[in-house]
């Protein structure tokens, strides 16, 4: 299939149809070949201007922590007030190991069967940087084919949470509701990313649940105080990160959380953050793609290949200021 029906596929098709035109043209993104990339960026770019009506949600949490089951419950309940729901999911495992925590589809058994969701797993292997570049261009398919809100999951490795706040509207952490686990996330710096944080599991100990939330909305607080120190005042022009209690099992709280995300998105829109956040994310995206690009072709380049090893081992043994190294073999790829 070319693209322009690949694209015909995705905009205008419809059930099994479009279905298949997506995970073509997603397929046909993944793909490291140059005429498919060059392909696949020409289908991008057609889709383009039918892409960002979607809301893009981030959500995260360590394994176990109820990330199937809680998107199970809020896409089923989505669906039911009339959206259409795609969920995409960063596997940080398939970077290193090929493996996968997250692809299983079982995960979400009513989800992944719906005609009005649209599940993809995580691109199978590469760098969580080409991963991340993946995810973002399905998601822009997703968009296009008329998903209005898109779920992009991934589990506790620091890194893999900011490649999804990156990419998203909105960054949801999901905690358990032991108390101490907040400083696991506060440690890796995942806290700071939370535009919310959800307790799940609250039935097993309300108590518990009550104490993480006081806890947790504290460290919040105090995150707030040294990072942006303009924030620290109420005020209902600028969204303060919120901590939520729920039972994803039980499908109790699920319509707070969706209140508290509609919340966010009326203020973030209003006072402007929500485009400026879409906006700072494209840019930074690619620089992030373009520094990725030089470094390859600059290992590829073959004088450089050809210094690179001698270099190296002259900087580690002391030989070769590291600056100097570095302009020496900057000017062979001038
Ligand atoms: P994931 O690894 O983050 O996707 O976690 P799962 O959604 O697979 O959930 C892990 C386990 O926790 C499963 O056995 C779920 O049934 C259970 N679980 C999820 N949410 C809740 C909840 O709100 N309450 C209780 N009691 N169990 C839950």
């Amino acid at each position: 299939m070319i693209p322009a029906e690949l694209q015909a596929g995705v905009l205008a098709g419809t059930g099994a149809v479009q279905r298949r035109a997506m995970a073509k043209a997603i397929t046909l993104l993944e793909s490291t070949r140059a005429d498919h990339r060059a392909q696949g960026d020409a289908l991008l770019t057609a889709l383009l201007p039918h892409t960002g009506q979607s809301f893009r949600l981030g959500i995260s949490g360590v394994p176990g922590v109820g990330k199937s089951t809680f998107i199970e419950a809020l896409g089923l309940y989505l669906i039911g007030l009339g959206h259409r729901v795609a969920v995409l999911t960063i596997d940080p495992s398939s970077t290193v190991s090929g493996g996968s925590i997250l692809g299983d589809k079982t995960r979400m058994e009513h989800l992944s069967v719906h005609e009005k969701a649209y599940i993809r797993p995580s691109p199978s292997s590469g760098t969580l940087g080409g991963v991340a570049e993946k995810t973002r261009e399905a998601m822009l398919v997703c968009e296009a084919a008329g998903y209005d809100i898109v779920m992009v999951e991934t589990v506790g490795v620091g890194q893999s949470e900011t490649a999804v706040a990156n990419m998203t509207d909105m960054f949801c952490l999901l905690q358990l509701p032991n108390a101490g686990d907040d400083l696991q996330a506060i440690k890796k710096g995942v806290m700071e990313l939370a535009d919310l944080v959800v307790i799940n599991k609250a039935d097993i100990d309300p108590d518990a649940a009550t104490r993480a939330r006081a806890q947790i909305t504290s460290s919040l607080r105090l995150l707030g105080l040294h990072g942006h120190p303009e924030h620290a005042h109420h005020d209902d022009q600028i969204w303060h990160p919120q901590v939520i209690q729920i039972s994803a099992l039980h499908n109790q709280g699920v319509d707070s959380f969706w209140a508290e995300v509609s919340r966010f998105r009326t203020v973030q829109t209003a006072n402007g953050r929500l485009a400026a956040r879409r906006q700072h994310q494209a840019g930074a995206w690619m620089w992030e793609r373009i520094d990725a690009g030089l470094k390859q072709r600059f290992r590829e380049h073959p004088q450089i290949r050809a210094r690179l090893d001698d270099t190296t081992r002259r900087v580690l043994a002391g030989e070769l200021p590291a600056s100097t190294a570095a302009r020496q073999l900057l000017e062979l790829f001038d």
